[in-house]
């Protein structure tokens, strides 16, 4: 099937135009390995030129709407997103590989992002502060400026969603550097808005690479606020960057989330919480939990019931709609594969397959389920961002805790038992951004604040937490007598 693209996507948009550059990138279809379209190689000239538009609007139209007006648009993108729903899904599965129910899934948490923030807009107030007789204190939120968003391939419209329309929704103007593994979406996305009624400049998308384009917006002069998705070495690079401009950064750098199954625990519906978690989006996803952590006395059981849901797992081309896609790329199935090569001193306990049929071009890796592990192996140390889980056994919480904390890592933990006191107990003792107890991920939620501890990452995006990280507390004291 072909790229049901409505839109050029060699042009990227600046400053409310749609632009062509001099040179293009190749976009791969990661199912097949063929090249489907080109994309835009936008550089520094590219760059500067958005973050200039960026600026005009903030001193323009943009900067000129009330709070209001701004949740209104993007309520408008939220309804336009699922106008063409079905063409974002089918864009967002061939351009990251990922099945097709899922990029639904995705393209259905874009709208909701929008939705959220669109009603949030005018909802994010200030303070009045009680204070010296004769003053009247208070506080105003206030955008930061022209804010920064470079954006990781796994998954493009979801991440485009939790940051863009947060900082939209407070008045900063956007800057986004896509992925050059997936652009697509987040060119749709500009033209949503644009059909939406965004204001020129409001929002300029410049995909290209990340040591040009996204090397000249993390250290851009212009930039008040960086938000950055991806890896931790990017992530060091850019802070360094936001460092040098003295700016707020936001990162989300991934991470080694565990589940901790406890004797007590209902298995069978933590079953499919503890496998999903691990092949969702082939394992590509930061907070996929890599690490099953499971008291002793059940780790036999709980490792056969995994393996059995494994041997029924299949791998295939993304329109086929399996349970997983093939990876991003073949770079990342070569990182995926020497991760698996690691696990020879282990058990390998089960792996799914790899559908017959699958295109010789494609980069698909069966999904692997690894026992016999233990807390210090570098399969239970290291993000491998592939389908692949290493089952851990442990005997009491104080070596579960030890376990589960004692990685770099604090994205997400979650906690399977009956026993509720042992349940809030480990919640606080869990290193890590998000705790989900006889859960994981609670479906994904907007309201959520989501974000990292140590090498996760810092600052918090979705929820209300999202609507602070993007805005700036003024303090005002009146003297009036
Ligand atoms: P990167 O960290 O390289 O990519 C994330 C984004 O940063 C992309 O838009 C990329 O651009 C951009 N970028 C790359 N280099 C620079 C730079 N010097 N300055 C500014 N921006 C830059 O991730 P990779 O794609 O290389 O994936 C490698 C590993 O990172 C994965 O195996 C996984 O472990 C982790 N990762 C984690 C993610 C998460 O959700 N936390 C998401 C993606 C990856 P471009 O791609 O165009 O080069």
């Amino acid at each position: 099937m072909s790229l049901p693209l409505w839109f050029d996507p060699e042009e990227i948009l600046i400053g409310g135009a749609w632009h062509k550059t001099q040179v293009c990138l190749p976009v791969e279809c990661p199912s097949d390995g063929r090249e489907m379209a080109q994309i835009a190689r936008g550089g520094k000239p590219e760059i500067d030129a958005a973050v200039e538009a960026a600026q005009a609007a903030l001193a323009g139209e943009w900067g000129q709407l009330s709070a209001a007006e701004r949740g209104r648009l993007l309520l408008k993108m939220s309804g336009l997103v699922l106008a063409h729903a079905e063409d974002l899904a089918v864009i967002e599965a061939l351009d990251v590989g990922k099945p097709l129910t899922q990029a639904r899934a995705d393209v259905a948490a874009l709208a909701r992002y929008l939705e959220f923030y669109g009603g949030a807009a005018d909802k994010v107030m200030g303070e009045t502060i009680p204070y010296l007789n004769g003053y009247t204190a208070y506080t105003l939120r206030e955008p930061h400026g022209v804010t920064a968003h470079i954006v990781p391939w796994n998954y493009p419209m979801q991440i485009i969603g939790r940051s863009v329309a947060a900082a939209l929704a407070m008045g900063n103007a956007a800057v986004v550097k896509p992925a050059e593994e997936a652009s697509l979406t987040a060119l749709a996305f500009g033209r949503i808005a644009q059909e939406a009624g965004m204001p020129a400049g409001a929002l300029n998308i410049v995909p290209g690479l990340g040591e040009e384009a996204g090397a000249a917006l993390s250290a851009h002069p212009g930039i008040q606020h960086i938000s950055f998705t991806g890896s931790v070495a990017v992530g060091q690079h850019i802070q360094a960057a936001a460092a040098a401009n003295a700016v707020p950064v936001t990162l989300e750098l991934g991470g080694k989330s565990p589940q901790l199954v406890f004797t007590d625990a209902d298995l069978d519906r933590a079953l499919p919480f503890l496998v999903n978690a691990g092949i969702q989006n082939a394992g590509q996803t930061c907070s996929a939990s890599s690490r099953i952590l499971v008291q002793r006395s059940r780790y036999d059981e709980v490792l056969e019931k995994m393996a059995a849901r494994y041997r029924g797992l299949t791998a295939g081309p993304a329109l086929g709609d399996h349970d997983l896609g093939p990876l991003i790329s073949g770079r990342q199935k070569e990182i995926v594969e020497g991760y698996l090569a690691l696990a020879s001193d282990l058990t390998i306990a089960a792996q799914g397959r790899i559908a017959e049929d699958v295109p010789a071009g494609g980069h698909y890796v069966a999904p692997t389920l690894i026992g016999g592990g233990h807390g210090a192996h570098r399969l239970a140390q290291e993000e491998i961002f592939g389908p692949a889980q290493i089952v851990i056994p442990f005997e009491d919480e104080e070596e579960a805790v030890a376990i589960a904390n004692g990685t770099e890592y604090g994205l997400v933990a979650s906690v399977w038992s009956e026993n509720g006191g042992r349940t809030m107990r480990l919640a606080r003792r869990l290193r890590a951004g998000q705790v989900f107890l006889n859960n994981y991920g609670a479906g994904g939620g907007v309201e959520l604040p989501f974000g990292g501890i140590g090498k996760s990452g810092h600052g918090r995006e979705k929820g209300f937490e999202a609507l602070y990280g993007f805005s700036t507390l003024k303090t005002v004291a009146a003297w009036h007598g």
